[in-house]
């Protein structure tokens, strides 16, 4: 906006669908943070006048993320990552008790809890139904007077489901237990009020919303109890200790600014793009699935080709000079079918041809035309 910016030839040929991984950086971030990687450098913890733009900037993006989702700034703790967050997160709540989560959680959570079951903690994971939705009845049933923490993540990073958030955190309520959320693939691009869900915990990452790399945030309510996770200085309440990372911070928090006072044209357009694409593909006449629930993270679509290997299409599309992912592959193993496909239980002839394309508001609909042009010539041959 106002800034004069021009991308290379390279990257502007790339036909990036790969915005549930990362998301390019918006440029008014790229130029918010500047200052503080070149003159105003100086570590905000100094007493001198020369550290009181750091300061300054810190109070003002911690008020500003506090803002776009409905919190306080004192309930917003700057970490470096999504993973980070939801490790604190996972850490606090298993403090008190056991915990609870779904069986369709990105590996920050599970392997976090894998962890604490190594350590003796008592971990549940909740099914959910073909569409990806936790079952509600079996997590009413098995919340104990041991549980503590009951953590479902918000949209989901392979299908894009929509968790019915509000409902989840009113049973967990009624049994007195925490609700935390991996809002990682949710904020920035659905409207969250952390009140008015009655989320206890949620954590974001900042690379996911067109802010930098290596930064994210965890909310945490006011007054709850909650253990450091770094030790050492006082930043962040004495609780998650380490210089602050000021440029980034400042970066995020124009990148969620940005994103949330233009979500609801960038929803329209991302929504629209997906529609021509899965219209497209029907039109091709291609034998495939869309994956996930109809409230999805917007620009999510997870695809499922019958008898087809999703590598192999990704492969192909890469030549083709489009990047999307597969859905099917877990951590590289190209056999095994993801946690995900395997828990909403697709039929294992279409989970293995699983590629998960997902647009952002960079995206136009000449990069749709070229995407549906490339499967269907794929699929077809
Ligand atoms: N949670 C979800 C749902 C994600 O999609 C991701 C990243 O893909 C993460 C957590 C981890 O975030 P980060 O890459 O910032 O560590």
């Amino acid at each position: 906006m106002g800034v004069n910016y021009s991308i290379s030839k390279e990257v502007r040929e790339v036909i990036y669908a790969d915005n549930a991984a990362t998301t390019r950086l918006d440029i008014e971030s790229f130029e918010a943070m500047k200052p503080f990687l070149l003159d105003d450098y100086s570590n905000p913890s100094q007493p001198y006048t020369f550290s009181r733009k750091a300061k300054k900037a810190l109070v003002e993006a911690r008020k500003t993320i506090a803002d776009c989702i409905g919190a306080d700034p004192e309930e917003i703790f700057f970490t470096s990552c999504g993973t980070e967050s939801d490790n604190w997160a996972i850490k606090n709540g298993s403090l008190n008790g056991d915990i609870l989560t779904s069986q369709i959680e990105h590996h920050a959570i599970l392997n976090s809890c894998r962890k604490m079951e190594s350590e003796g903690k008592k971990v549940g994971y909740i099914p959910v139904n073909s569409l990806g939705i936790v079952d509600l009845e079996w997590l009413e049933k098995n919340i104990s007077s041991s549980t503590a923490l009951i953590s479902v993540m918000f949209a989901n990073n392979e299908i894009g489901t929509i968790q019915p958030v509000k409902e989840i955190a009113n049973i967990v309520h009624k049994h007195g237990c925490i609700f935390h959320t991996d809002a990682v693939q949710a904020v920035g691009h659905i409207d969250i009020n952390v009140k008015e869900m009655g989320i206890d915990m949620l954590s974001a990452s900042a690379h996911k919303f067109n802010g930098p790399k290596g930064i994210g945030f965890l909310y945490v309510k006011k007054g709850l109890s909650i253990s450091s996770f770094i030790d050492g200085g006082s930043q962040e309440n004495g609780l998650r200790a380490g210089t602050e990372n000021v440029a980034s911070i400042v970066g995020m928090a124009t990148a969620l600014r940005n994103n949330i006072d233009n979500i609801s044209e960038n929803t329209e357009k991302i929504e629209k793009m997906s529609q021509k694409l899965i219209d497209g593909l029907i039109a091709n006449k291609l034998d495939f699935i869309r994956n996930g629930a109809t409230e999805r993270a917007p620009g999510n679509i997870s695809l499922s080709f019958n008898n087809f290997s999703g590598e192999m299409i990704l492969h192909r599309l890469d030549l083709m000079g489009i990047c999307v992912s597969t859905g099917s592959a877990c951590d590289g193993n190209s056999n095994a079918v993801s946690h995900v496909l395997e828990a909403i239980k697709l039929d294992k002839k279409y989970a293995e041809g699983t590629i998960r394309i997902s647009l952002g508001k960079d995206n136009s609909e000449e990069d749709i035309e070229k995407i549906i042009s490339g499967i269907s010539k794929i699929v077809h041959r």
